[in-house]
């Protein structure tokens, strides 16, 4: 995580009215709409793309309070995704009750630090579901300096105390495919945290598999 990039809530009505100047040229001029550029990333295709293969539970599953929009800054195009683990006590839990508990806590550590939200996008548990986490709609706050253009995946868990689960290594093989596929992410862009900044995350016994992604 790092400290939260702070930015103006102007950006949003920047987003709409250039969303709202792009949809009126591809309705009137669509040969002039092509060279306009429009938002450049869809997190709601992206969610779906990822729940058309894995099991995704919605962020209002576990947390219904809105995020501080003022503290967060606007997701342009990803290009990357880093990794991470949790850090903190082994997690084996597989329960949804659980689970979505140990996300509020995290959720209530980074709002404690003054984030705008929860610092990763998308979370694995034990079981290898997928939890949706900060939108996507987005930037994240997980690597120091590192975040324009970044995903942040956490896996629950602490990997340099126990071992990921066949299920967490599996889903994150295929959620990476997924994001690579639908952002047009290159795979040497994916990412230990310890590949970006000074870290043991994602922990010893995960960082095998996330050098794997990268490179096979
Ligand atoms: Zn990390």
């Amino acid at each position: 995580m790092q400290s939260e990039i702070h930015s103006s809530s102007s950006l949003s009505r920047r987003d709409t009215l250039r969303l709202t100047f792009g949809t009126l040229l591809a309705a009137c001029l669509p040969g002039i709409a092509q060279a306009i550029p429009t938002r450049s990333i869809r997190p709601a295709a992206i969610l779906n793309a990822i729940a058309s293969q894995l099991p995704l539970i919605p962020r209002s599953s576990w947390d219904r309070t809105p995020p501080n929009r003022a503290r967060l800054s606007s997701a342009g195009r990803y290009s990357r995704i880093t990794v991470h683990h949790e850090g903190t006590s082994p997690f084996y839990a597989t329960s949804h009750t659980y689970v979505a508990r140990e996300l509020r806590t995290i959720l209530g550590s980074h709002r404690a630090r003054r984030y705008g939200d929860i610092a990763y996008h998308l979370v694995l548990d034990y079981t290898g579901r997928v939890w949706e986490a900060r939108s996507l709609s987005y930037e994240g706050a997980h690597v120091l300096s590192n975040n324009s253009g970044n995903i942040g995946i956490l896996l629950l868990g602490n990997f340099e105390r126990q071992l990921p689960s066949s299920a967490q290594i599996a889903a994150l093989d295929e959620l990476c495919r997924v994001l690579r596929s639908s952002c047009g992410i290159p795979r040497s862009r994916i990412y230990g945290h310890r590949d970006l900044s000074p870290s043991v995350c994602p922990g010893r016994q995960l960082y095998p598999y996330v050098s794997q992604l990268r490179h096979t």
